[in-house]
């Protein structure tokens, strides 16, 4: 199960980013956000246990 967490903007510092996706990769799974304020779009390492 997911949980939802705060996630800060690296361009803007805003928390207001949502997730745009998840990537698949060999080394794992990538989340993707979008940034509500910015609409910068960057993406964190999915790891077990965060
Ligand atoms: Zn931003």
């Amino acid at each position: 199960m997911l949980e939802e967490k705060m996630v800060t903007c690296p361009e803007c510092g805003s928390q207001r980013s949502y997730k745009d996706g998840i990537r698949y990769t060999r080394t794992g799974e990538i989340q993707r956000y979008l940034c509500r304020d910015c609409g910068y779009r960057f993406s964190f390492l999915h790891k077990c246990k965060i």
